[in-house]
């Protein structure tokens, strides 16, 4: 066994996680000395790597801004066009008819569709570069976690090499090596499953209809960049670009509506898309021929949690060897961005000699608190991807929280300053607090609106930049930079924003399932549609704001209502 270098930190794991934080240490901090460890001994695949290839606005500020890769995601990977989704389950033979919600002209964030092999092999090579040691084929066999140095035990080619580091990163991913070997796995109760394969064509869903009016919504080319769901009663199937004209595509199901044994192999897969989104099947079908399906993988309950994430000892958890919620709406590279950051900050901070114990704890509070709020978007969920009103009004909600609150708390480094934190954070009335329960209480109203929305509607788009509100969350994250006062500011106004977004939507769910009036004042912490009195009368009732009221006619679908009901 050989034994040598002291490292500031080692890596294990060289995912998309483990080789962005490398890159993050050195460009912050060109002295610090990093080992990252990688299990693979070869150049990864292109395109049939790995899933995690849509990108939304947060990650994607980490990989341009704070990784400073915008000139090389412009180059190599593929610019993206949103998220697309397509609902109206009567309709899933003929794509224009579908209700469809997407932005029709380019957004102001960008975001992008990564070929995850060819990422990482970047990745591998800009890191060497910059001086990291990336070390291929060496699997970690064990970690000694000690006061002065921590020890790690790897093997190459059938020998065992040992090395020191005041830092260890556990970034194996699903190997999650720390969690196995200490026993801090936590289970999540969300049942979801998942298959995917990589085909060798481009799926471009413009050319499945020739219908001029559905051209029309979107501007030529745009519909082909986005990633596309196909939505219904417990599932959605992603179809995503990939660079070389390749395409990702995949299926997301609840077990309770869609048993994974009626998807979990190739041709199992080929005839539960036949029978459930006929027309990608269909389409499909046109162009597969022996060999040009490139791959097939499944993964079973994907969701976990972790019981240790930045520990006081000098060691993390980083991606998805921590917590992992579910893949809609993308969320695995900003998870992986929000620890990444933390874990960095907590690293240099250390070695410039500064006290990190009260940090470290406060970040992995932080973190949970995020992850928690963020749970109640899918928990129990699944049955409402069928449902197309409840659908555009959860997914103009989700995105509206997550740009006006999480997406800003990032781009303006808000994560690592502890006093905006600390603000956030304390207390019952804090922003963090208000926000977590406002989003619970949304996903509750979504779940018991579910079996009011019961008409088929058809022939809509619908754009959540005709939303004035939302378009400006969205603005917000790149065209301003907010200092600690001005953020909590715009927290707070967002916060109002949101309270009078929930209690909007509550009006128009209640009139539709209840008849009541669009007039009723509404305490958005509180309501609920399964409850006794549908208006509130308590202090914390929000009364009806014209201007909301007004932008958000734009998601909805039935004929509104009159004026006065009730
Ligand atoms: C169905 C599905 C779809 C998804 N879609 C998206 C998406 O569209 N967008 C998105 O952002 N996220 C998505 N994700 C999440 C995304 O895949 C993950 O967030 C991301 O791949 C995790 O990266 P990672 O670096 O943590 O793990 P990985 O990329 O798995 O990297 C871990 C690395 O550690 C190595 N390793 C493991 N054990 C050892 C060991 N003992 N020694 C040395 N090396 C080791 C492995 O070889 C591997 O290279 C999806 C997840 C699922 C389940």
């Amino acid at each position: 066994m050989s034994s040598n270098n002291k490292y500031d930190t080692i890596i294990l794991g060289g995912g998309l996680a483990g080789l962005t934080l490398a890159m993050q240490l050195k460009q912050q901090n060109p002295d610090i000395s990093v080992l990252v460890l990688e299990r693979r001994g070869d150049s990864a695949p292109e395109a049939a790597h790995k899933v995690g290839e849509s990108t939304v606005e947060l990650a994607t500020h980490y990989l341009r801004e704070v990784l400073n890769l915008k000139d090389y995601m412009d180059e190599h990977q593929l610019p993206k066009h949103g998220l697309r989704f397509f609902f109206s389950p009567k309709h899933k033979e003929t794509i224009h008819k579908r209700v469809e919600l997407g932005p029709k002209v380019l957004l102001p964030v960008p975001s992008h569709q990564i070929d995850r092999g060819i990422f990482e092999n970047d990745l591998i090579r800009m890191d060497r570069e910059l001086g990291i040691d990336v070390v291929m084929g060496a699997k970690v066999k064990d970690v000694i976690i000690a006061d002065d140095a921590h020890t790690v035990t790897y093997e190459v080619d059938g020998e065992d090499f040992m090395q020191t580091s005041r830092w260890v990163v556990d970034a194996t991913g699903r190997g999650s090596f720390m969690k196995r070997k200490l026993g801090f796995a936590e289970t999540v109760n969300h049942d979801v499953n998942a298959a995917w394969f990589r085909v060798d064509w481009k799926i471009d869903i413009d050319e499945w209809s020739d219908d001029a009016k559905w051209h029309s919504h979107v501007e030529p080319g745009l519909r082909y960049l986005s990633t596309v769901h196909l939505m219904d009663a417990g599932y959605w199937v992603w179809i995503i670009p990939l660079v070389g004209d390749k395409t990702s595509v995949g299926i997301v199901a609840d077990p309770v509506i869609h048993p994974f044994e009626t998807y979990n192999k190739l041709d199992k897969a080929l005839a539960w898309l036949e029978k459930h989104e006929p027309q990608c099947y269909h389409e499909l079908k046109k162009k597969e021929k022996d060999g040009n399906i490139l791959d097939f993988k499944v993964m079973k309950h994907f969701a976990h949690g972790s019981g240790e994430l930045f520990h006081t000892d000098r060691w993390t958890v980083t991606g998805e060897s921590g917590l992992f919620a579910d893949p809609f709406y993308s969320p695995g590279s900003d998870f992986i961005s929000m620890a990444n950051t933390w874990t960095a900050d907590l690293i240099q901070r250390d070695l410039k000699g500064e006290d990190i114990f009260f940090r470290t704890k406060f970040y992995s509070e932080v973190l949970r608190a995020l992850y928690d709020n963020w749970m109640p978007i899918y928990i129990n969920q699944y049955p409402l991807w069928g449902k197309t009103q409840v659908m555009v009004a959860k997914i103009f909600w989700d995105w509206g929280a997550y740009w006006s609150i999480n997406t800003l708390l990032f781009t303006n480094n808000g994560l690592t300053d502890l006093e905006l934190l600390r603000k956030l954070t304390a207390g019952p009335t804090s922003i963090l607090q208000k926000y977590g329960e406002l989003s619970r209480q949304m996903q509750k109203l979504f779940n018991d609106w579910g079996p009011y929305d019961t008409a088929d509607i058809t022939d809509r788009y619908t754009d959540p930049f005709d939303l004035d509100f939302l378009k400006q969350f969205q603005e917000d994250i790149v065209e301003k930079e907010f200092d600690r006062d001005e953020l909590l500011l715009k927290f707070e106004e967002n916060m109002l924003i949101l309270e009078h977004i929930a209690a909007e939507t509550f009006r128009l769910a209640s009139n539709l399932a209840h008849g009541t009036s669009m007039e009723i004042a509404v305490d958005p912490y509180t309501m609920s549609l399964k409850g006794e009195k549908l208006e509130s009368k308590n202090s914390k009732a929000v009364l009806r704001d014209a201007h909301i009221a007004d932008e958000m006619r734009h998601m909805w679908l039935y004929p509104y209502p009159e004026p006065v009901t009730y």
